[in-house]
Formats: structure tokens, C-alpha cells, sequence
């Protein structure tokens, strides 16, 4: 007699008997099968934190490599100051036991080199809540700015609103360097904006309960605020910190050669440099003490050079020319690059100095063409020349900013 290899039931004593290669289910289990599913479905797409403690430093950085070209010694460092972070977030710590101290992050280098991108795909890695919030933002309206409170409203937005988990989330603050403060005669230049909002972070930065407005901003006196515990919220921040060599070469004794001479000397200068930054280096440039121990963690990245863009063209797992290949792939049409359209692309980026920024608006520029009229031209395969780049990239407008 067939019965359901779950429950038991026999064929008889149920609606619906569905026979397997080995056994048979009825129509109740499969029932419940599916309810389980979904529910466990549920819980992966939302903020899992029990695989964390899995991912060894080593493997972070393995994981870093698939999205972020170069920028060794910034995944390292931020590889091992993650891979604590979440030790530590595991500790269950006694009285008699070290209590491991939370190690925020402070990312140093041009814009556009990958700081934000880092950030993000350790999140991704994750699975805990990210958000990025502008530190200019809190100065931006004069002295009073944005409540520095407000910074975590998106992060519990992100979070669905739940605490728990916004409480493990990370949270980049982009251009720290903006709230610096300005000239380095502290009791002259009595620069609120800056030492201010400094100040402001640093309760945010080192762990306290603070109530942050759910709906952000002011606009909604009336919002019952949530309590964020900031404990175990890891904040990585970045900056440009323009001009911050010259602190380092003060520091180091040496002057900065051609400095103000041409910009590819500027920019060997800059990468040499950058990579002794010192804690009393962002001292000088205008960041308090006290932020500065809130940020144990200094790394710095490198600018990217031509070889670093041509590899970000393709490399990344989810890379520029990849998505393209697979949006031309949807409508069956083959699109292939040639290695000096590639290398054109490499080169109008430097042009322009738009960095890595600039090679997606680049590349839409040069593929809009075909993007309109391939899909209905029923063509099958596309070859994009180094010749066809730059002539869809002359009429573009974005080659107005050449000029500029
Ligand atoms: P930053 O935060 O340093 O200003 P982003 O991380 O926002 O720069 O980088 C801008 C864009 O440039 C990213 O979306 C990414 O596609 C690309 N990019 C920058 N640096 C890298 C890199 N090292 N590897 C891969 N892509 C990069």
C-alpha cells in the first residue's frame, strides 16, 4: 500500500498522493513544505549575522578581489579590522575578559579610487545593513546642519526599522575630510562648522545610546524617536583629504617635489606619499584628536592608473563591459569590445579626469547608439572598434567636456 513517506498517511486516508522515485508525498506535507520554504526564504533575504564570524580575514580579502581592482594594502587592513569587528560582535564578554574595542575605519585617497565601493561590498559580503551618509550634508545649512542623530535614520531605514540589526550594520561617512577643521590656529579661526559637527560624531563614533528621528531631519517634530545603541555599528570613513602630502612630506622632512608642476609628477608624488600617512597627519590637516582615536584603523588608497582602469573595465565580477555584453545577450545579440576600444575608453577617462568614475558615462556615450536601434535592427552580432568609439563618443555631448 502507497503512503506518504512524511507522515505516514496512507493513500486512502488522504486527497492527494504524489509519487516520488523512492517514496510519495501527500498533499498536506507538500503543503507544509511549502510554508517552510518560504519561510526560510524570508530569513535569507533579510540580515543574517550567524555566518559572519565564517569569513577569515584572508577570504574577505578574496572576496574584495572580485569587485575592487588593486587597493591591496586598503582590503588588507580593512579584511582584519571587519574580520575583529565581528569577533568581537561574538564575544560574550565576563568581567574578567578583555573586552576587544570596536576599530572604526578611516579611508584615505582621491575621489573615485573605490573607498565607497569597499565599503559597500563588505556589506554585500555581510549581509548587515549599509547605508552612506555625506558628512557635508552636516554642515552644509550653516552651524546647525543636520542632526548628527539623523545619520543613522537611513541606516534603520535600510534596516526595515529593525534595530537589532542596524545595530550591527555599517555606516560610510563620504568626504570626513569636508568638516576638517579650518587653519591650524584652533583659538583664531573659532570654526564651529567643522570642530562642531567633529565633535557631534564622536558620541556617534565611540558607542552610546542615541535617539534617532525614524522619519530623519526635523520636518516631523512629532515622531516618536527609536533608541540606537551606536556600539556595534561599524563606521568606515572617507576622505580626499586634498593636500594632505604636504602634511606627510612636512612630517617626513622632505619636500614635495613638483608639486605644482605637471599633474602625472603630482600624482607619483601623491601615491608615494600617501602611503605613510600617519594618525598626526589628519591632526594637521584639521581633524581633532579625539575623532582621530575614535578612527584606529587608517589605511589609504592608491589613484589609478591607466593598467588599474583598463582592468576595472573587465575584471570586477559584475565590471561595465560585462553588463553590457549581457543587456546586448537579453535581445541575442553578440557583443564583443576590441582591445583598443578598451584602451580608448581607458584614455578619454584620463582626459577628461574623470577617473573610474568616468568610464560608465564614457562607455554609455559610446554604446547609446547601438543600444537604440540594435535591439529592433535584429542584428546578431556588434564589434565595438576603437574607430566606432570615437566617433559615437565625438558626437556625444559628453565630449563637451573636454573643454572643461
Ligand atoms: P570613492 O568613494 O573613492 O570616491 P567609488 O568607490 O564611489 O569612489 O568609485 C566610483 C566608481 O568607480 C565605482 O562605482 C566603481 O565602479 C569604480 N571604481 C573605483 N575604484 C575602483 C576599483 N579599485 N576597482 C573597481 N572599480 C572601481
Amino acid at each position: 500500500m502507497d503512503k506518504c513517506s512524511f507522515c505516514g498517511r496512507e493513500k486512502r486516508d488522504v486527497n492527494l498522493l504524489i509519487a516520488g522515485i523512492d517514496g510519495h508525498i501527500c498533499d498536506r506535507c507538500a503543503e507544509q513544505a511549502h510554508a517552510i520554504l518560504l519561510e526560510e526564504m524570508k530569513k535569507e533575504g533579510s540580515f543574517d549575522l550567524s555566518g559572519i564570524q565564517l569569513m577569515k580575514p584572508r577570504e574577505i580579502k578574496e572576496f574584495l578581489d572580485q569587485y575592487v581592482i588593486g587597493q591591496d594594502s586598503a582590503k588588507k587592513i580593512l579584511a582584519v579590522a571587519v574580520y575583529n569587528h565581528y569577533k568581537r560582535l561574538g564575544q560574550q564578554v565576563r568581567d574578567d575578559e578583555t573586552e576587544i574595542e570596536k576599530s572604526n575605519i578611516i579611508l584615505v585617497g582621491e575621489t573615485g579610487t573605490g573607498k565607497t565601493l569597499l565599503a559597500r561590498t563588505i556589506a554585500r559580503m555581510l549581509h548587515v545593513p549599509f547605508t552612506i551618509v555625506d558628512a557635508t550634508v552636516l554642515t552644509e545649512a550653516g552651524y546647525v546642519g543636520e542632526d548628527i542623530e539623523s545619520l543613522l535614520t537611513r541606516l534603520l531605514q535600510v534596516a526595515d526599522y529593525n534595530v537589532e540589526a542596524a545595530e550591527r550594520g555599517i555606516v560610510f561617512i563620504d568626504e570626513i575630510d569636508k568638516i576638517a577643521r579650518k587653519g591650524d590656529n584652533p583659538s583664531i579661526t573659532r570654526d564651529v562648522s567643522g570642530e562642531g559637527v567633529q565633535q557631534g560624531l564622536l558620541k556617534l563614533l565611540e558607542g552610546s545610546v542615541v535617539n534617532v528621528p525614524p522619519q530623519g531631519g526635523r520636518k516631523h517634530p512629532e515622531q516618536k524617536m527609536i533608541a540606537v545603541n551606536t556600539k556595534n555599528i561599524l563606521f568606515i570613513c572617507g576622505g580626499a583629504f586634498d593636500g594632505i602630502e604636504r602634511k606627510i612630506a612636512q612630517r617626513l622632512n622632505t619636500r614635495v617635489i613638483g608639486y605644482s608642476a605637471a599633474q602625472a609628477a603630482d600624482r607619483i608624488e601623491r601615491e608615494n606619499l600617501l602611503q605613510y600617512i600617519a594618525p598626526q597627519d589628519l591632526k594637521a590637516f584639521g581633524m581633532i584628536p579625539e575623532i582621530i582615536g575614535r578612527l584606529p584603523v587608517l589605511t589609504y588608497l592608491d589613484p589609478l592608473d591607466r593598467d588599474t582602469l583598463r582592468k576595472i573595465l573587465t575584471d570586477p565580477k559584475n565590471s561595465i563591459i560585462k553588463q553590457y555584453v549581457k543587456l546586448f545577450e537579453l535581445d541575442h545579440i553578440q557583443l564583443e569590445f576590441d582591445e583598443e576600444a578598451l584602451w580608448y575608453i581607458v584614455d578619454k577617462a584620463v582626459e577628461f579626469k574623470l577617473g573610474a568614475r568616468g568610464l560608465r558615462s564614457i562607455c554609455e556615450s559610446i554604446m547609446m547608439d547601438a543600444m537604440f536601434h540594435s535591439p529592433s535592427q535584429g542584428t546578431q552580432s556588434l564589434r565595438i572598434t576603437r574607430d566606432y568609439a570615437s566617433e559615437m563618443l565625438e558626437r556625444s555631448h559628453l565630449n563637451r567636456l573636454k573643454a572643461g
